[in-house]
């Protein structure tokens, strides 16, 4: 699926396809994914620091991570 990444000069609001629980991904982030060639976002983020560092996988928030792993 070829999405268009456009350059975002606000932050955005997205709805996390899993948990449905809004989100804010800031214009630096669009950047960040932009560069390391990556769509936007369709999960809500989780803090990764009260994850295990040694962890690869990716991280979502809570709810999201449960119905990943159920
Ligand atoms: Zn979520």
């Amino acid at each position: 699926m070829e999405s268009e990444i456009k350059t975002h000069s606000t932050s955005s609001v997205q709805a996390c396809q899993n948990c449905r629980k809004d989100f804010t991904i800031e214009p630096d982030d669009f950047a960040f994914y932009e560069k390391i060639k990556v769509p936007s976002p369709t999960f809500c983020p989780e803090f990764e620091t009260s994850y295990a560092p040694d962890r690869p996988e990716i991280i979502y928030c809570e709810s999201c991570y449960n119905a990943e792993v159920a």
